[in-house]
């Protein structure tokens, strides 16, 4: 239908091959390519009085030229022009850098007019851009693109514009009328004149409008459609548990299950039981009760004659998780482990127990997805703090077994925004309830000049039969010095609390076993203080230390805080976090804030997204998380929940099947990357 719009750039007139290949490299092919480069900033050039001007903002400011135009040159091809511009009653200093040829073109007399950084105190500007005339024969609303060498904003702006000129006929509306006509969003060639030729504040708003939610809703779209297909596709298998085992091991729990733990339960057990491959995340807070609810759908697997799997982010988790579940499972399943430290002929034995069916749950490290581990029939397949695995190392164990089953978890509470976009193809379990009895721990910000009564405050706790842990100073992207911060740290807790309050010592470059000696020493009471890195963020649990100390809190994100403080507050007593902070910034400030005010994960991810934005918010790379041209997913995230529900409502109506639909229909399937699977 749109081909003429798929066609190279260069059939714009004025395009030439020199320029083409520039286009290519900013990713611009076609000619579609081009009409949908969106501007990424739009300046303003409306003027306003010098008077309400602050120091250091963007101004745009008109006047006469009042004097020749002095040129001075420096270094090599540098060049500073300074004159004075009439403005209002003032005689305001203009300076332009390397601009030299502008000399030329302004004379005094002429009416100019220029944007740039405003100093109000030595009434000067010191200006970006010019232009001769005045301000209001100017567009009020420059676009500004994202440009490289041999790209220049004007020859951009004439390209587009050509583009728009010769093709605004052959823009495909995507969106039916009625979806238009209730959302109040304008026609889509119209509004993408807009975005490139903004007549106004007001039109350029409904412009973007229109294109975030086409946006986020081609996006969910196509999330929903490989949901679709995951949950129709018969290639999974139906998992038949035995009812009566299972309901014997829950009542062997020392506990009753929470509400929130029951419910997700309920949906985990109805997803094993269908044909169609599970694909879910599991949500909830540190100590909100995850790996209960895993055990059991573990077991529930085991009872239906399949084997199960556990995959954790770190050998310590692993080992937790080992003698926690072969404490729970006693006698009711066999359970191995497996770790990149585990060797020799133990490894060969616990492989060979694996492929012949006698270990009923191998739970382990990343070393679970290499080529060497193979099950006799694995059915379901749980990923712990799933966003610390790559999607390649997620897929590689799931491959492992003939469509098992998958469930992925995470403590990370993942603000409502990001889980709707990031797992948009998932579905979701939330255990949003803590279980009966939790005390919240308590939080404190301190300066750091109160290391000191910090200390005492350790010691006091010590003497009352509890234990904490240190958290050292974390220096950005260098694990070599943050343990370097480690090591120091220790001494010197050490030279004050020993030889009666025992300081043992924890961080990444330990070996295997020496780091298992240390968390068996916390664990069995041994020593007292634990001087950490960040390596015992997730999952240990040691219910009898009640203080967690952060020092240098300020460095670490909100998230990464909050995990921090799970690690304390696991037993009966109450537990205390203290965050050693002299933040500089505000951000700093508020997080230290916001970590004394609140102890819901839920909520203070959401606090953290707003402060750190999206892209930081589970790493960088890792992320998985897909990026927008220009809906913003914090910002913007009403449009994406609307979107989402409508996706929804296509999907479950067929309507993408109907006429109004087509050329939705069509702009979804163009992703083949995405929908590979489906389109298969
Ligand atoms: P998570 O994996 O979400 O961090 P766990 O499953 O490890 O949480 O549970 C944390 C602690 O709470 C464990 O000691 C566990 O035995 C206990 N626990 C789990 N569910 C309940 C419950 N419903 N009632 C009381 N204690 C519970
Ligand atoms: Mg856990």
């Amino acid at each position: 239908m749109n081909h003429v719009l798929r066609q190279p750039i260069n059939e714009i007139k004025g395009v030439g091959a020199k320029f083409e290949e520039h286009l290519n490299e900013l990713g611009l092919y076609t000619i579609e390519d081009l009409l949908f480069y969106f501007p990424f900033r739009y300046d303003s050039y409306e003027t306003k009085p010098l008077t309400e001007l602050a120091q250091d903002e963007k101004a745009t400011i008109e006047g006469q030229v009042a004097s020749e135009p002095v040129l001075s040159f420096f270094g090599r091809k540098k060049s500073r022009l300074t004159f004075t511009l009439q403005v209002e009653q003032f005689a305001v200093k203009v300076v332009m850098f390397n601009r030299a040829f502008a000399k030329k073109q302004l004379n005094a007399g002429d009416t100019v007019t220029v944007t740039g950084k405003w100093d109000q105190r030595r009434l000067q500007i010191t200006a970006s851009q010019f232009k001769k005339g005045e301000a209001k024969s100017q567009e009020p609303i420059q676009p500004v693109y994202t440009l490289k060498e041999g790209v220049t904003l004007n020859r951009l702006r004439k390209v587009i514009k050509a583009a728009l000129d010769e093709h605004a006929d052959e823009i495909p509306e995507l969106l039916p009328d009625e979806m238009k006509l209730s959302y109040k969003l304008p026609e889509r060639p119209r509004a993408l004149v807009q975005m490139h030729y903004p007549e106004s504040r007001v039109l350029l708003k409904h412009a973007k409008r229109r294109f975030i939610y086409e946006e986020f809703l081609l996006f969910q779209l196509k999330m929903q459609l490989l949901r679709k297909h995951h949950r129709e596709s018969t290639t999974g298998n139906a998992q038949d548990y035995d009812n009566d085992r299972l309901t014997e091991f829950v009542q062997s729990m020392p506990f009753e299950l929470t509400g929130a733990q029951k419910r997700s339960l309920t949906e985990i057990l109805k997803d094993m039981k269908q044909p169609h491959r599970m694909n879910r995340l599991l949500q909830g807070d540190v100590g909100s009760g995850k790996t209960a609810v895993a055990a059991i759908a573990l077991y529930a697997s085991i009872t239906g004659g399949k084997q199960g799997s556990l995959m954790v982010p770190t050998e310590i988790l692993a080992e937790q998780h080992y003698q926690s579940l072969s404490t729970m499972f006693d006698g009711r399943a066999t359970v191995a482990l497996l770790t990149g430290s585990i060797k020799g002929k133990k490894r060969k034995e616990i492989l060979a127990a694996v492929e012949n069916g006698e270990v009923d749950i191998l739970i382990g490290t990343h070393a679970l997805i290499q080529d060497e581990v193979l099950f006799q029939d694995l059915g379901f397949v749980i990923v712990d703090e799933q966003h610390r695995f790559g999607v390649q190392q997620r897929r590689a164990l799931r491959d492992k077994g003939l469509h098992p089953d998958v469930l992925f978890m995470t403590a990370t509470p993942i603000p409502r925004t990001l889980a709707i976009t990031a797992f948009g193809d998932m579905d979701v379990s939330v255990i949003d309830e803590m279980p009966a009895g939790r005390k919240p721990v308590e939080t404190y910000w301190v300066k750091g000049e109160m290391t000191n009564r910090v200390l005492s405050f350790i010691q006091k706790e010590v003497q009352a039969g509890h234990q904490a842990y240190v958290i050292c100073p974390l220096i950005e992207e260098s694990d070599k010095l943050d343990i370097q911060n480690a090591v120091d740290l220790y001494h010197q807790l050490a030279s004050v609390f020993e030889p009666d309050v025992p300081v043992g010592l924890m961080h990444g470059r330990l070996h295997n076993d020496e780091k298992e000696e240390v968390m068996q020493q916390f664990a069995e009471n041994k020593t007292k203080v634990l001087v950490s890195t960040t390596v015992v963020e997730v999952g240990v649990n040691v219910p009898n230390a009640t203080v967690m100390v952060i020092y240098d809190a300020e460095r670490f994100g909100l998230s990464q805080l909050h995990q921090l403080r799970g690690r304390v507050g696991r037993g009966d007593d109450q537990a205390y976090c203290i965050l050693l902070a002299d933040p500089k910034g505000d951000v700093g400030k508020e997080r230290m804030r916001i970590m004394t005010e609140t102890t819901d994960g839920f909520e203070l991810s959401e606090q953290d997204l707003k402060l750190r934005g999206p892209g930081d918010f589970f790493g960088k790379k890792q992320s998985g998380m897909p990026e927008f041209k220009v809906g913003d997913m914090v910002h913007d995230y009403r449009a994406l929940e609307t979107a989402r529900k409508d996706a929804a409502e296509i999907i479950m109506d067929n309507s993408l099947e109907t006429e109004p639909y087509k050329a939705l229909k069509q702009e979804v399937y163009k992703d083949k990357s995405l929908l590979g699977d489906v389109l298969d």
